[in-house]
């Protein structure tokens, strides 16, 4: 059913529903746009409406090849909308879902591209604040680049910080989504450009590797190993490409790379990439597959232990609120953790590494590696209560005495 935004759009059809609202399909005098209209929760906050105003040239003049233009910025009765350059073809999640790791040439050529876009937004003094998967747009009608990769196009420019009220996130709160957020942000510090460089390097060893260096588990796990753990090279890596990633994953935001040199060091190593295949980081390729986020919110807390108190490394850091936030949503209600619980050494910290190769607790390939090492207790168990069920009635059917033996039964259960 069309709907009408402001006097100049109409929206025909949803195109896709994301955490900070929806997206339309619509019309306006310049032909087709798409138009995101924001999340009633969000419309609702008083100062929305007037940072849409104090934002709306910035993100109006923001025009370049690889970032979503916004068009428009409407306010509508009840409605916030942000009308948007409409992009045909899919988002990279969407991509990733299918292909689960991307050859080298074609994730480098993409994380150029989206690299080039935040160059021309962080010159112009905008931060993105959300870089992930989800907000890469591949276009599909423009021709693919030299790599056969579609153009990449960044989009949700402006929105985090246009959903981030003062009173949401003073010093205490963050903006972000989990698996990307840099050290500096779970930290307290004002997000600057060097958060988007980190976000991209993260998404460039999820493109590569089929899962992100710091994600699995409770989102404050995952903030916590931001700060705390180090990442160890892709099996198999390119090293020029691992060079570039580890450096924009460096903890100190100075160390990282800027966008411009970023873009420029990965259009240079397309050349050799080409050719290469995706990296085979796993001989069980079944043991990245994503099991999608938990069903409950946020995953169980773990059993206190005897004393009754948490176990160490178990402190959550944020709220197990009840809201739809996944690790790979835009959280609009974290809370920074204290240094308390950063310091609470969680399965595999730089305090407590895991061994090279060992799944991180709480991951997709963890999950699963405890699966089947249940499945094997429990196979193992069934034959150790088999035979010493045979065993048990052999030697009871020679008890010439008739004592009792304690039965076998039980040994079979699995945990
Ligand atoms: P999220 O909030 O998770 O980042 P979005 O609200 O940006 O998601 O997008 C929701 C869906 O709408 C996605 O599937 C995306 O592909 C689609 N979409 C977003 N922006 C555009 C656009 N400019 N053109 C076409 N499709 C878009």
């Amino acid at each position: 059913m069309a709907r009408k935004i402001g006097s100049r759009y109409t929206a025909h059809r949803v195109l896709g529903r994301g955490s900070a609202g929806t997206v339309w399909l619509g019309e306006g005098p310049e032909g087709a746009v798409a138009v995101k209209i924001l999340r009633e929760d969000l419309a609702g906050d008083e100062d929305l409406a007037e940072r849409f105003v104090q934002e709306r040239s910035a993100l109006l003049s923001l025009d370049h090849p690889r970032i979503v233009g916004v068009r428009d910025l409407v306010v509508d009765g009840s409605d916030l909308a942000l009308v948007m350059e409409l992009v045909r073809g899919t988002d990279l999640r969407t991509r990733l879902d299918h292909e689960r790791r991307l050859v080298p040439q074609a994730a480098a050529a993409i994380a150029a591209d989206v690299a080039e876009g935040l160059a021309a937004a962080h010159s112009a003094g905008l931060v993105h604040r959300d870089v992930k998967p989800e907000n890469v747009l591949l276009d599909a009608v423009a021709p693919p680049g030299p790599s056969g990769a579609p153009p990449a196009l960044l989009t949700d420019f402006g929105v985090a910080k246009l959903i981030d009220s003062p009173r949401r996130t003073r010093a205490t709160s963050i903006i972000g989504t989990p698996d990307y957020l840099a050290p500096e942000l779970v930290e307290g510090l004002p997000p600057r450009a060097s958060v988007d460089i980190y976000a991209l390097a993260t998404v460039l060893y999820e493109l590569l590797s089929g899962f992100t260096p710091f994600g699995g588990g409770h989102p404050g796990a995952v903030l916590r190993r931001h700060v705390t753990e180090t990442v160890a090279p892709l099996p198999g890596i390119p090293e020029e490409l691992w060079r570039l990633i580890h450096q924009c994953l460096a903890k100190a935001p100075a160390s990282r790379l800027r966008a411009a040199e970023l873009a420029a060091g990965l259009r240079e190593m397309l050349p050799e990439l080409e050719g290469v295949p995706p990296l085979d980081i796993d001989e069980h390729p079944e043991d990245l597959v994503d099991e999608g986020p938990p069903t409950a919110a946020y995953p169980a807390e773990p059993p206190p232990t005897e004393a009754g108190t948490p176990p160490r490394g178990a402190v959550p850091l944020v709220h197990a609120g009840a809201g739809p936030d996944s690790n790979r949503d835009t959280h609009t209600s974290m809370r920074v953790p204290g240094a308390e619980e950063l310091a609470g050494g969680a399965h595999g910290t730089a305090r407590n590494p895991r061994a090279t190769g060992e799944p991180r607790a709480g991951s997709a390939r963890h999950r699963l590696a405890e699966r089947r090492r249940r499945l094997r207790l429990g196979a193992v168990g069934v034959l150790v209560a088999a035979a010493l069920g045979i065993g048990g009635w052999l030697a009871l059917s020679d008890d010439s005495t008739g004592s009792q033996r304690a039965p076998a039964a039980g040994y079979g259960s699995t945990e």
